[in-house]
């Protein structure tokens, strides 16, 4: 298709990446960095002008892309760092760990905290594509003195990038149409994968395009709260990540979150969606906790 924008790819399959490597001649690490400038023009930074992509490499092989977004009209708290688009991608896709990545600028200090969240975060592999003589150094050299996780969660809670199962249930009414349905049980399946061990709390959100397409994101916490990436955010970089259409393309959007939890998403998401997209419609959902645990 002659002059057809080409899909932007956020993942790169892991024989596509192995044969890369080989015909290149270097390690699949060391073919990253070249990754890094193409996937900067897929960032969405109309604020600060400064695009920045980091590109990971999983425990399967699989490469994935991560970029800045910013929402012009709103207060910075609502931002997509590229770290946080990179991990919210390996999840959006069951990858279960982060082995290495390379990044165009200095990882800031809210995103070394986000990384927190993974298991042995500190063994993570990072290089700055824009430092001179750029090499590989763990993550524990950039946060040498860490809080995180393990101050607060018993050893046993599942981190980030491991599964979850919230128990959440929501009724669903069998008079919806098809495209509501879909949307319904993509945001409570988001819901359910939620990593929010801190306020206990779990959210989801799914967005539905106007090709009906569906696009779902986990609400992710941080030991440190405020780092944490809401489930809009999360269901934005699939959305970003799966058709790089612009968000007026969202029609509609089911949130659901966990009923009488002391963290509530409804009123940010409402006012994120409103500010990107005004014309789309967002339903909330209270979700009902099948553990009898909690
Ligand atoms: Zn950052």
């Amino acid at each position: 298709m002659e002059g057809a924008k080409p899909k932007p790819r956020f993942v790169i399959q892991s024989s596509e990446a192995e044969s890369m490597s080989q015909s290149s001649g270097l390690t699949l690490a060391q073919l990253l960095p070249s990754l890094v400038s193409s996937a900067q023009s897929l960032a969405r930074p109309p604020i600060s002008k400064f695009p920045v992509a980091a590109v990971g490499i999983g425990a399967s092989g699989r490469v994935f892309i991560g970029v800045n977004i910013e929402f012009p009209g709103l207060p910075f708290h609502h931002t997509i760092h590229a770290e946080q688009f990179l991990l919210t991608n390996l999840a959006l896709n069951e990858e279960t760990r982060l082995e290495s990545f390379a990044v165009s600028a200095a990882p800031c200090g809210h995103c070394r905290q986000f990384l927190q969240e993974i298991r042995d975060a500190g063994d993570i592999q990072v290089l700055i594509t824009s430092q001179k003589e750029a090499q590989f150094t763990p993550l524990s050299n950039f946060l040498s003195h860490p809080f995180g996780p393990h101050d607060l969660l018993p050893k046993s809670t599942p981190l980030l990038l491991e599964p979850h199962h919230n128990a959440l249930s929501i009724s669903l009414p069998n008079n919806d149409n098809n495209a509501t349905m879909k949307l319904r049980v993509a945001a409570l399946e988001a819901a359910n994968a939620s990593h929010a061990p801190y306020s206990g709390s779990p959210s989801g959100v799914a967005l539905l395009d106007s090709f009906g397409n569906v696009f779902k994101g986990s609400y992710v916490e941080s030991a440190a709260y405020n780092p944490s990436l809401g489930p809009l955010q999360a269901a934005l970089v699939a959305f970003v990540a799966g058709c790089g259409g612009g968000y007026e393309e969202v029609v509609a959007a089911v949130l659901v979150e966990k009923e009488g939890a002391v963290i509530k998403q409804e009123h940010t998401v409402r006012l994120l969606l409103q500010s990107i997209s005004p014309h789309c419609h967002l339903k909330a959902f209270l979700a009902t906790s099948l553990d009898h645990h909690h």
